[in-house]
């Protein structure tokens, strides 16, 4: 373990050193450009007419460049990672090398999903904008929020020990919420079972959306722009 920790770590120094990507402890894939939600700070969702997905075969591709660069966890963001149909076989090939993986979800689909999230996949981090009225007003979903806490309940019900992590996100311009909100939030009595502390992501209110993309992205070195 010592020696691995050893080579990693000189792995990441020359990476700073050079510029060059010798290392990628963390990975961020996008397995599905579309989205389910339509928030009022994104327009990826604007784009699903025309939306791609990762296939087996490009995680298999994948796969080289990630085992090379000793790739330990990797994030399935999004638009929603759960819209793709095969998310569960993608993270199957990922975990078979001994890598974890994480969803970073809308929440919508959570519910249906369960059983798969909580015996394939070793984390959830769910986009929580604040209290119901604010996070449905934000999402443009009919009862986003009352999807987000049934989905969490029922992977909760299947294994109360899995995690699970509200992320939220805040532009000042569009979202009244910002740390303290948050922290208030996170006592409402679902969210209490949430088993990791809450994720804050800032957003500049002078860049208020997350961007069109052209398709998935493959790979990503640096924490999503873009929550789920
Ligand atoms: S902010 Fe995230 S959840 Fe909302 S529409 Fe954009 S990609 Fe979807």
């Amino acid at each position: 373990m010592a020696r691995t920790f050893g080579i990693d770590a000189l792995r990441r120094y020359i990476t700073l050193k050079t510029h060059r990507i010798h290392a990628l402890p963390v990975a961020i894939l996008m397995p599905h450009s579309g989205c389910n939600c339509q928030c009022v700070m994104c327009d990826i969702w604007k784009d699903n007419g025309n939306t791609q997905q990762l296939t087996e075969a490009d995680v298999q591709t994948l796969l080289v460049s990630l085992k090379k660069l000793g790739t330990r966890w990797v994030v399935m963001s999004g638009g929603e990672a759960l819209m793709n149909p095969n998310l569960f076989l993608l993270g199957d090939i990922l975990r078979a090398e001994g890598m974890k993986i994480t969803i970073l979800s809308t929440g919508l689909l959570l519910k249906r999903y369960a059983e798969g999230i909580v015996s394939r996949t070793d984390e959830v981090i769910v986009s929580l904008d604040g209290s119901e009225a604010v996070h449905n007003a934000i999402r443009r979903i009919p009862n986003a929020y009352q999807k987000l806490r049934d989905g969490v309940r029922a992977v909760k019900a299947l294994d109360p020990a899995f995690p699970i992590r509200p992320a939220a996100s805040s532009n000042a311009a569009t979202l009244p919420i910002g740390p303290t909100s948050l922290t208030l939030l996170t006592k409402s009595a679902w969210i209490k079972s949430v088993s990791s502390p809450p994720m804050f992501q800032a957003k500049p209110s002078t860049a208020p959306n997350c961007g069109t993309r052209s398709g998935p992205r493959r790979s990503n070195s640096t924490p999503a722009n873009c929550p789920s």
